[in-house]
């Protein structure tokens, strides 16, 4: 074992030394997972569930602990902290990391999560799978009490960005193709996935706040409960998503059928369902904003300063983002302008987090276009 320091805790992890396969060494090779790429994800997290407080917290895949433990000593001293790991390998590390760093209530269990999210609820729960949580989704929507809160990571970008197609159709029930803007609209696709499961259990969910980083999506949903509601944000915001081949034009659009491109008239290419509605709650992006300043001790303060500038940005659009480099290639246009100057020609226009050459705006493509091109 090793001693590592993430944000204010100590923990033991499996020595990557031991664990090298010709001198190389994947987290996943460990009889423990932690991953430090992934300390962005849980500094982040610090800072949600301090806002949040609730009352019991439970970590469903925690590993080492890491997660839950920074939650206690960082966020917030929740009243419950359920630890669980089918592995009981983790289970055991878990044990010495909770004594540790001083947490005596803490609950472990070493237990597949969905039996366990069948037997226990919780305010907040936290599901960070390898690959994809869609396994989880039910269960832990399920688990939710007083309109809590489920965290979702997802790593299985290759089916929700659209490059493994079927694996999306067979995961998330949705078609996908890759396209300008599939950085983002991977994220709509698995929180379209999350509405539709939590239907089923006459609940729906709204996002708080998510993020794209890395190789990953995180995202921090409310659920709610309520036959009505599942149904409202059904008929609302789920949806479809346009992209012409031709010209780049993109929309959301009501049915997957047959649709030509308004602008030019090439057939549409089609995705979805996907959910088209805010990425966050305004009201809580304005919280994280006033409070993050709090947590500067992080090792990834100064990267989590930048995201939530951008995120703060571009939150006030509806339109999904435009890809300047993309649009440009179809459109054949050999030198863009720079970013900042594409921003200052359409005026009310941000950059996007998903994407360096993103730029957000409620314009319309023409006068996108217009500026990609730059004529005045
Ligand atoms: N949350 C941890 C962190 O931040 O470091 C990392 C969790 S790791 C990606 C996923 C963990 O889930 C592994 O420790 C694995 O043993 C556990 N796991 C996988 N499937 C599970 C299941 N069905 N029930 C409970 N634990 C499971």
């Amino acid at each position: 074992l090793k001693e590592v320091t993430e944000g204010k805790v100590r923990i033991f992890v499996p020595d990557p030394k031991e664990y090298m396969i010709e001198g190389k060494f994947d987290p996943s090779w460990a009889p423990v997972f932690y991953n430090p790429k992934m300390t962005f994800n849980r500094d982040l997290s610090v800072i949600v569930v301090s806002l949040l407080k609730p009352k019991i917290i439970l970590d469903a895949l925690s590993a080492t602990g890491i997660r839950g433990i920074r939650y206690y000593v960082e966020s917030w001293k929740s009243e419950q902290l359920i630890l669980n790991d089918k592995n009981s390998t983790a289970t055991s590390l878990i044990q010495i990391n909770v004594k540790n760093n001083g947490i005596e209530n803490a609950k472990i269990y070493n237990k597949d999560a969905n039996v366990l999210l069948y037997e226990i609820k919780s305010e907040y729960i936290d599901i960070d799978p390898f690959g994809s949580p869609v396994p989880f989704i039910l269960s832990s929507i399920n688990a939710t009490i007083r309109n809590g809160i489920v965290a979702f990571t997802a790593t299985d970008l290759s089916p929700l960005e659209g490059s493994s197609r079927t694996s999306c159709r067979r995961k998330y029930d949705a078609i996908n193709y890759k396209l300008s803007s599939s950085k983002e609209l991977g994220l709509r696709i698995l929180i379209g996935k999350i509405i539709r499961e939590a239907a089923m259990l006459e609940k729906t969910v709204y996002p708080l706040f998510s993020f794209y980083a890395d190789y990953y999506y995180r995202l921090f949903v409310r659920v709610e409960s309520g036959a009505r509601k599942a149904d409202e944000n059904i008929n609302k915001n789920l949806k479809y998503f346009g992209e012409c081949p031709r010209c780049g034009f993109q929309t959301f659009v009501d049915e997957n059928c047959k649709i030509k491109c308004p602008i030019c008239g090439e057939n549409f290419i089609i995705i979805g369902p996907l959910y088209i509605g805010p990425l966050h709650n305004m009201e809580f992006l304005k919280r994280m904003i006033d409070i993050y300043n709090n947590f500067n001790y992080l090792s990834s303060f100064n990267r989590i300063q930048k995201l939530l500038n951008v995120i703060e940005k571009e939150a006030k659009y509806k339109s999904v983002f435009y890809n300047i480099s993309k649009l440009a290639s179809k459109l054949k246009v050999s030198a863009i302008p720079p970013i900042d100057s594409i921003l200052e020609c359409l005026g009310d226009a941000s950059k996007s987090h998903f994407a360096p050459t993103g730029i957000r705006t409620d314009k319309g493509y023409e006068e996108i276009i217009r500026c990609v091109k730059n004529l005045r």
